[in-house]
């Protein structure tokens, strides 16, 4: 059998892009703000019902720059599982991680848990939507009002996501998106930050053009970090068929769901009342009532062609530049470290055929004979 791997990135028809590319080469417009990354900033705008949003060359830059933009200082309080992009960002900025634990269920930041790590250095909350599911927006928010921070929400997983029909970058001070290959909206490498003022936007596109301000003036300290027009078209495309591809991944999700339900010892996560969902992982907890531990559940697969990926382990607070921090002792984050040693992302993809989901869940029925 061929490998199937966790993810496939959706490619728009190449007739499709053809004619784009076309035009990038009468343009000769390949970057700094071209007419295909106004036009893709306008179009995400839209669809998401947000004031702005700023285009990046990948979404770590964007998290980089969002911290910048809000000039943020000091502590800042974030979770441990999730890609080690989030936390990266807090360190390049010379900012001090705090770690918090997460909800058992989704695996997000716990407001409780958040609370009780607030000190009078803490300036901001960075949650990560982890699989595209959305944190608790309004319990994180009373919290940031209460203690006066900021919230950047890492919404890495959550494009297309909807809480109460609104779309989830509504929410926060600042959302920031990758659209790397891997994710489900993907521009080859790509992020974005949506934002919900001209001054705020004003200040992004400042800090990822070196500062430029006009031709001869630099205001800050600004970096490269600007999406090329290629990857503009690749988004442009890729949103006329958004649609679809969501259509397509909830009914794998659902053919998973289906035949895992009888299954002891592995736990899905179910969709949330209110909430529209991407689909973007699936992923799968090994319980210890399951014969094999998660690592053995994994090489099973990989063994018959199937490559699952453990999102998120190790965890970041395990990590040599995060593990002397004392947010990162086990005693602060038993949820965390549970779900990490527990889980495995199955594949999934718009184009995955349901025959093979159906195979996946004969091999967990087989291992757990
Ligand atoms: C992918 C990812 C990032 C980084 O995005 P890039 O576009 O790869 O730089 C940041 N945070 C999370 C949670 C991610 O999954």
């Amino acid at each position: 059998m061929e490998k199937i791997l966790v993810t496939q990135p959706f490619l728009p028809p190449l007739e499709e892009v053809e004619p784009y590319l076309k035009q990038i080469w009468e343009n000769k417009w390949l970057t700094n703000n071209g007419p295909f990354h106004k036009e893709l900033e306008q179009k995400l705008a839209d669809y998401m019902g947000v004031k702005h949003v700023a285009l990046f060359s990948n979404g770590t830059l964007a998290l980089l720059l969002a911290l910048k933009a809000l000039d943020i200082k000091g502590e800042v309080i974030t979770t441990p599982y999730t890609f080690v992009a989030t936390a990266h960002a807090l360190l390049w900025n010379n900012l001090t991680p705090v770690f918090a634990d997460v909800d058992p269920v989704y695996g997000n930041l716990d407001p409780v848990a958040v609370e009780r790590a607030i000190t009078d250095r803490t300036e901001a909350i960075l949650p990560v939507h982890v699989y595209g599911n959305p944190c608790d927006v309004s319990g994180l928010q009373k919290l940031a009002d209460k203690h006066n921070l900021k919230i950047i929400y890492d919404a890495a997983h959550a494009f297309g996501v909807k809480v109460n029909e609104k779309s989830i970058m509504q929410y926060g001070d600042l959302s920031v998106m990758s659209f790397h290959a891997t994710k489900l909206f993907n521009t080859f490498e790509g992020g974005a930050i949506a934002c919900h003022t001209d001054e705020m936007k004003n200040k992004i596109d400042h800090l990822k053009n070196f500062g430029f301000d006009g031709e001869t003036t630099i205001i800050g300290t600004g970096i490269n970090a600007k999406m090329n027009e290629f990857s503009a078209v690749m988004g442009l495309l890729q949103l006329n068929h958004f649609d679809d591809i969501l259509c397509k991944r909830q009914t794998v999700a659902e053919r998973y769901r289906k035949n895992l339900e009888g299954i002891n010892g592995l736990r899905f996560m179910h969709e949330m009342s209110g909430v529209g969902h991407n689909n973007a992982y699936f992923p799968v907890f090994v319980g210890n009532n399951y014969p094999l531990d998660r690592d053995t559940l994994y090489q099973t697969l990989k063994d018959q062609n199937i490559y699952g990926r453990r999102y998120f382990y190790p965890l970041i607070s395990w990590l040599d530049s995060y593990r002397d921090l004392p947010s990162s002792n086990a005693s602060n984050l038993p949820v965390a470290e549970k779900m990490a040693k527990q889980v495995i992302c199955f594949p999934i993809y718009p184009d995955l055929n349901l025959d093979i989901v159906d195979l996946i869940c004969d091999i967990l029925n087989e291992s757990n004979k």
